[in-house]
């Protein structure tokens, strides 16, 4: 599986307000935001009006050690393995100019090799 990042977003099963492995049977698929990471799964964003079971607050502790944006504090987050994980739900939120490298938030492919290639390297591709 792609390793992923903080602000990424994926799918988990949740059964009976328990986030549930991808083979169980479940009620329904929710979308989270990942706010950090370690060695061997992510710490999920849980909106306060969503009731799911095994979620603890993002305390001032919390956010420092596992560098979790300060707009998750006092929110609710919750621990998952990455197996967990049903299915990744957005993982690019932008592309990197494949000439110059610079990154473009919300750009997508406009080249036919699937690559992104920024205004100013179309207009100037030596530069
Ligand atoms: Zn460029």
């Amino acid at each position: 599986m792609a390793k992923l990042k903080p602000g990424d977003r994926v799918d988990c099963r949740v059964k009976q307000a328990t986030i549930v492995s991808p083979y169980r049977d479940y009620d329904e698929v929710k979308t989270f935001e990942i706010v950090a990471k370690d060695a061997f799964g992510y710490y999920l964003y849980v909106p306060h009006y969503w009731l799911i079971n095994g979620t603890s607050k993002a305390d001032k502790y919390q956010c420092k050690s596992l560098n979790i944006d300060k707009k998750f504090l006092d929110e609710k987050i919750i621990y998952i393995q990455e197996s967990m994980i049903y299915k990744i739900h957005a993982v690019l939120d932008g592309m990197h100019c494949s000439n110059c490298g610079e990154f473009f938030q919300m750009a997508t492919p406009n080249q036919s090799n699937g690559t992104l290639l920024c205004w100013s390297c179309r207009e100037n591709p030596y530069r």
